[in-house]
Formats: C-alpha cells, structure tokens, sequence
C-alpha cells in the first residue's frame, strides 16, 4: 500500500541526531497506526545509544550555541514561524492522521503555536536581560545564563503546539535539545524539527528521538551529568518518573502534568451561556485536553435547568469523520482510552447518563458524547482525569459558594478550571480555586500571554512568555566591589 498522502514520506523510519535526520536500522523500527484513517507506517523507534549520541551532539553545541547572540538564535526561529504559516494545512493534516483530533482542532493548534512562538520571540530580549544593581559595598550582576541541553518530553495530544513552545523556549534561552515526543505522535516533531534545521539550527543543537523504549531513554539521559533540565508535558504518572529519574544529578524539572478541571456554574450565571461555552469547550480536542472541563458544579436551584440543557447539548452532538471541516468531535486516540471512558461511564457512580450519538463511517474508535447528572462527587468518575468526551455534573447546596469551592478543590489535580457568573461571585469562587489557571465567563485558558501550568498533581513551572523562558535559564550572580 503506498504511503498515506498526508504522511512526509521522507521522514518514515528516520530520526534526527544533532541536527542531522539520520536513518535507523531494520531492527529499530515500529509500525504505527493512525488513530483517523485506514494507514499505517514505519516509524523510528531510538534507542538508548541514539539518546547518548544525541547528548554528545548537545553538550558539544552547547558552549557555542550559548554564546550566539539572541537576535541570530531569534533569526533561526523567525525560519520555523514562517513555516508555521507556510505549511499551516500539511501540518494541519498530519496532526490529524497522528492524533485523530479534527481538522478544526489541528488547525487552530497551528495558529496557537505560531501565536505562542510570536509571544516568546517578543519577550525573550526582557527573560534574558542582565541586571545590574548594587550599594556602596558592592556592585550585584545578575545574569541570565541557558541551562544547558535539555531535554523536552511531549505528549500526543497536542503533538506541534507542546513540543513547538518547548523547543522555541530552549533555543531562545540557549539552550541546546533532546526533543522526546509521544511514540504516537512522532512524525509531527519530526516535520517540525526538519523546518528548524532548514532555518539554519547549527550541528549539534537539536535531536529528535522517536521512540517507543521512553522509559530506558530517560534512565539514559538523566544518567548522564551533561544532561542540565528535563521539561516534560504528559501524565501525571510518568511526569512522577520524571521526577524521580532527575535526582541522580538534580537535572532541572518543569512537570505539566494531568488535570481534572472543574466549571464552577454561579447562582447568577448565564445558564445557557455557562452550559453551551462548557459543552465546546468538553468537544474541544476530543475531549483529550489536560484543559478539558471535567466536572461541572451547579446550584442545587439551578440543577433542572443545567440538566435540560446538558441532555439537549449531549443527545445532539455526535462523534464524525474528522476530516470533515464540520465535525465537532473525531474519534479517541485508541480502543483502550475508549475501553477506559465506557468502564468509568457505567461503573457504580449514582447518575443519570444521557449520551449522543457516533456518525455512520466514523473512522478509528469513536466515543458518543456523554453526560452523567449528578453523579456522587466521590465517584471514580468525577475523581480521574476522563481525557474524552465525558462530563459529569454535580451540584452544591443553593447560594453556598463555598461549597461549591470545595467541591472544586475536591481533587489531586490543580490546573485549569472555569467559574460562569456574574463578577461578584464569579470572582469570590476564581480566588478560593487551587489552581494554576482560572477562565472567567469563557471557555479557554490558554492565551500566548498567559503562563501555562499547574498546582498539586498537575505538576509545576511554567510555560509561555516570560516565565516559560526562564524556566530555561539560570540566575548566576557576579559581584564586584565598588571601584
Ligand atoms: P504520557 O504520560 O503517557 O506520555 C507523555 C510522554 O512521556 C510521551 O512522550 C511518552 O512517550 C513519554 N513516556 C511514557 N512513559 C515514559 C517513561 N517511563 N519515561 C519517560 N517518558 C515516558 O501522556 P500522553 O498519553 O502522551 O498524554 C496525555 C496526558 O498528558 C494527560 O494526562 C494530559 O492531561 C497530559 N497533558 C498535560 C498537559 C499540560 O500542559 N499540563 C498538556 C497536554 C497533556
């Protein structure tokens, strides 16, 4: 069977090694399958010793890489945002064939990592800026110093956007990379990383290892002292591996890890704006985000009528062909994520579940929209991350809007959540929410301005902007005395 059209056939089976695409042998091949279409293809599977050699590329670069003035490290990167614009559909497309997100999706996650690349380029020159202060005794440098090679661990959920502000930071900063990208999503990284080298990216500077031996690549790499930072964005339970693996050498760990987001639904809300601004925001990515709204909180007065909407919003959207540029939602990423959802769905919860529908021809695995109402909060599906398109509603004792915090803050996680109401009482529930991000009145919490990142089990640093660059930078102090 030839190749799938959307794939870059000149990519299949190859890695990139200090900025050089290199082929692997028979042996290090795996076959993957496309989650939105009838296609498979080879894909390159690293090995630990491919790591290594990619962390021998990026110690030796590093020294040099560092020293490249920020507006010719900013030059290589203006390269790979012109590709973002210029090969916005192929990448579009590829991230469906890799991921089964609908091509709505796939394109708005293009625009998303060219706005949040625009956003590092214009805040690098303040990130990396020397400060000088000092008093009678003594004059204080502060310095911005790059990390070191780092090592960058994505997800296949947002396979360009993550790896995109991951590797756009690094670089910014300084930083060499080792980009690890989901095995499911690797072809992504791959199409990303060869736009960069065409950009100019200098030998040496940055490594692509697709691969499905993860585990053994971490042990390899933060083995090894050169290795300075690990920025992983996945599960909370691999980000505890992480962690782990760092303390060998106390490589620098940034964790954007899992999230359990709760819509909080104010007395005084809008109903049927809360409920159709949250029920986009569930469809969004297939209900795969770590953003996702994965519990709703309502007032026990307002209960019937968030119902009604909810069953009316569930019971007409259905899962589709997600290359159609009408499809709302495509299918999950696997049979097993699809085999999880329906066990949390009709295990022991107490709620009423009201479910949509899945189009005739939906390719891959395809889960139909689904409310449960008022399920226990205890339940095991209002307490896991559901990563589908799956949304519990639960409701709070009528103008207690410190129950509803509570119930809110009832979980591990701490990322994203939403408040619905007027400012008075939206604001009194975004203050009491232990969280990393809050959207008001709206369905989104990303924003290029916005730092990205979560509390608890969701992990900590930061992503976007500043404070995403900094997490590639030292602070290293230089004092002299006052001559
Ligand atoms: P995952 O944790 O299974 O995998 C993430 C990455 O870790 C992949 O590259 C994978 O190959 C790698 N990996 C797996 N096992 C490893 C190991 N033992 N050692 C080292 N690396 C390993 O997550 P996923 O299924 O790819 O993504 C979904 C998860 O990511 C969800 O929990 C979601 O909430 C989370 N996520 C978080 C954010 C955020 O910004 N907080 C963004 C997107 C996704």
């Amino acid at each position: 069977m030839p190749p799938h059209p959307d794939l870059p056939a000149h990519l299949l089976g190859r890695l990139v090694v200090g900025s050089e695409v290199v082929d692997v042998d028979r042996d290090d091949l795996a076959e993957n399958v496309s989650p939105a279409a009838d296609a498979t293809w080879p894909v390159a599977v690293a090995s630990p010793g491919h790591a290594l050699r990619a962390l021998d590329a990026a110690a030796s670069a590093q020294p040099a890489w560092a020293r490249t003035a920020l507006p010719d490290r900013a030059d290589v990167v203006r390269g790979y945002r012109a590709f973002l614009d210029a090969s916005a559909e192929p990448l579009a497309r590829l991230i469906v064939l890799e991921s089964g997100k609908t091509i709505t999706d796939a394109r708005a996650e293009v625009a998303v990592a060219g706005a949040v690349v625009d956003e590092l380029l214009a805040c690098a020159p303040v990130a990396l800026e020397a400060r000088e202060d000092g008093d009678p005794q003594a004059r204080v440098a502060t310095l911005r110093d790059p990390v070191g090679p780092v090592l960058l661990i994505t997800p296949w959920n947002f396979p360009l956007a993550m790896a995109s502000r991951k590797v756009v930071s690094a670089l910014l900063a300084g930083c060499t990379f080792i980009l690890k990208p989901s095995e499911r999503t690797p072809l992504t990284a791959m199409y990303m990383v060869e736009a960069l080298l065409k950009a100019g990216l200098p030998a040496g500077v940055g490594s692509v290892m697709p691969s499905h031996r993860s585990a053994e690549i971490l042990a390899a790499l933060t083995g090894d002292r050169r290795l300075r930072k690990i920025s992983f964005t996945g599960s909370t339970a691999v980000g505890r591996k992480v962690l782990q693996a760092s303390t060998t050498h106390f490589q620098r760990v940034s964790l954007e890890l899992g999230g359990n987001a709760p819509a909080v639904i104010c007395p005084g809300a809008d109903l049927e704006q809360a409920v159709g601004t949250i029920w986009n925001a569930k469809l969004f990515n297939n209900g795969q985000a770590c953003t996702s709204p994965n519990r709703v909180v309502v007032p026990e007065s307002a209960a019937a009528d968030v119902f009604a909407l909810f069953r009316s919003a569930a019971t007409a959207a259905t899962a589709d062909d997600p290359w159609a540029a009408s499809s709302r939602l495509g299918p999950v990423i696997s049979q097993a994520a699809a085999d999880r959802l329906r066990r949390l769905v009709e295990s022991p919860h107490g709620g009423a579940v009201v479910t949509g529908g899945v189009a005739s021809g939906t390719p891959g695995v395809a889960v139909a929209p689904t409310v449960v109402l008022a399920p226990d909060p205890a339940a095991d599906i209002c307490v896991e991350e559901l990563f589908g398109p799956v949304l519990p509603v639960v409701c709070y004792p009528d103008d207690d809007l410190g129950a509803a915090v509570a119930l809110a803050n009832a979980t591990d996680y701490g990322l994203a959540s939403y408040v619905f109401g007027p400012a008075d009482e939206a604001d009194l529930v975004a203050a009491g929410l232990d969280v990393g991000m809050v959207a008001v009145n709206r369905g989104s919490v990303s924003h290029p301005k916005a730092a990205f990142g979560g509390v608890k089990h969701s992990g900590f640093g930061r992503e976007n902007g500043v404070d995403g660059l900094r997490e590639y930078l030292e602070t290293r102090t230089v004092l002299r005395p006052v001559s």
